[in-house]
Parts: structure tokens; sequence; C-alpha cells
């Protein structure tokens, strides 16, 4: 593999099948990232369930000890979805480094205990995927796949290592907020910045956290006028933002991600051509292509 970075969906919300989107791919969230031995995958959509799938093939998932870093943006269903249909996480030799953010969520005055005085309950990583598994929703629990687990609580802002990588990390600007991850790996950067709704604080910080990446991939669900006639305030942006962001910030390239699902491949075609009006190194990434720099 020569690839360091590689989609394998990039659909927002719910995936979509059907004639209409096999062009872009119709998989949720989740983006293969390797650099030398190093395997770091981003987010869970349904895209991770071919993620294991090439792992297999490829003959790493069998290898003893093998290291796999999974770091989520947030939790929203379109980004972990994916993560009980991962074989690999079946498999007892491999062992996986989980990264997210702990929330914490205030509780419902009719649930609280005076004699506990406990207003907020704590939602770490592990537990916000373990209840995805929970009997009602799926027949294997999170404990009873075979991996070793590790799970790592990221906090927006404070970097992180994963062996020879720095990731830098940005509180973004979303429902139940999303962390933006910037990878700085041996022949330049990656910066991964998906479900992010515009403001002018948020552009700026992520002028500054993305500037001179070789790659940045942004939240470009909207059109301006979807943006502005009723999608304000669903934590989304736009290819507009996007290229201006990419100006500012002297990107290499732009990749347009968290394509809308009411968004079939004629309209993401006219979108290719929008995006390069604005900015000529924009790419609408459809699901399986590979960037190497
Ligand atoms: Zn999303
Ligand atoms: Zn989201």
């Amino acid at each position: 593999m020569d690839f360091q970075v590689k989609y394998y969906g990039t659909r927002g919300s719910i995936p979509v099948p059907g004639r209409d989107f096999e062009i872009f791919g119709g998989n949720t969230t989740s983006v293969l990232v390797m650099d030398k031995d190093t395997v770091i995958i981003i987010d869970a959509g349904t895209g991770i369930r071919n993620i294991g799938a090439d792992l297999i093939k490829w003959g790493l998932a069998g290898k003893k000890d093998f290291t796999v870093h999974i770091l989520f943006t947030h939790s929203h269903w379109d980004h972990i979805q994916g993560f009980p249909f991962f074989v690999p996480a079946y498999f007892p030799n491999i062992h996986f480094h989980i990264y997210g953010a702990t929330k914490l969520i205030p509780r419902k005055p009719e649930l609280q205990q005076p004699a506990e005085n406990i207003k907020t309950d704590r939602w770490d990583i592990k537990k916000t995927l373990s209840f995805q598994q929970c009997f009602q929703y799926f027949p294997v629990r999170i404990d009873q796949m075979s991996a070793h687990f590790t799970y790592h609580e990221v906090t927006p802002g404070s970097p992180l290592t994963i062996d020879h990588i720095k990731v830098d990390t940005l509180h973004l600007n979303h429902p139940n907020e999303s962390i933006g991850y910037r990878f700085f790996l041996t022949n330049g950067s990656f910066t991964f910045c998906s479900d992010t709704e515009p403001s002018p604080e948020s552009n700026e910080n992520i002028i500054r956290f993305a500037d001179k990446s070789n790659i940045f991939a942004y939240d470009s669900q909207y059109l301006p006028e979807e943006y502005e006639n009723g999608k304000k305030g669903w934590g989304h942006s736009t290819y507009m933002v996007g290229a201006e962001i990419s100006r500012r910030a002297s990107i290499k390239e732009y990749h347009l991600i968290h394509h809308d699902p009411a968004h079939n491949d004629k309209f993401l075609i006219d979108l290719q051509e929008k995006a390069s009006l604005e900015f000529p190194a924009s790419t609408v990434i459809r699901e399986g292509m590979e960037f190497s720099f």
C-alpha cells in the first residue's frame, strides 16, 4: 500500500445504497490513514466494514500483536454504526486503541436523586460504544468481541502521539461537539474536520489548525443556499466555507466530505464543478479514493 489516506465512507447522516449513489458511494464516515507501520482509522461509520475486509485481505489482521488505532470525531450514528460489523474486532491477536471525548450530559430533573445530588452523567467513549451493542440493539456485547481494547480520552485542544505521528486535536462546532484531527505524517500533514458548522470564531480556529496542510478534508454537506434555507443549526458546513478556509490556510488539496444523503451522483458531479471554480485543488471525495504525499 502506498497510500497514506483512503476513504471508505464519505456519506453523512445515514448510508444510501442504490443506483443513484454508485459513483460517490453510500457508506458513512470511515477513513484509513497508514504511515510506515502505523494503522489509524478515523470513525466507524458503515465504511469501516470494508476497512476490516481489506486488513484481512492484506494479511495485516492475521499478524501477531497487530495494533490498530481508532479515533472518533464524535458518536453520532453515522460515525459509529459500522463498529459491530468490523470483523478484526473479533480477532484475539489484535490490540485496538480507541480514542474519543468524554461528554458530561445533564441529567433530567426527574432522574436526579437528591441524596446523591448527581446532575450530570459521564459518557466516555467506552460507555458510548458499549450502549450501541446492548442487547436490544445487537446480539454481541463489546466486551464479548475477542480483540484487546484500550480506551483513551481525548481532550480537544490537547495533542496526541501515536507511534511516530503527532496528532493535533480541535473542538468543532457541532451538536454534542465533534473533534478535528491533524496528523503530522512522514511526508506532510492531513487535517480532518468533519461535522462542523461555520461561525466566525470556529472558522478562524480551523484556519489556524489546518495551516498549510497537504490535505484538508472538510464537512461540505450543504450548498450555501441549502444552509441558509433551513439547515442552520444542523451542525454542518458548505463548500464555499471550505474553499475560503482552504485559501486562507494555504491548503494544497481540499477534500469535500460528509455528503448529504439527498445528494445523488449527478448533484455531486455538479458540486465538483462549483467547488473547482472556488478553489481549483478541490475534490468531491468518492468512496475508495486514496491519496499519498
Ligand atoms: Zn456525521
Ligand atoms: Zn454529527
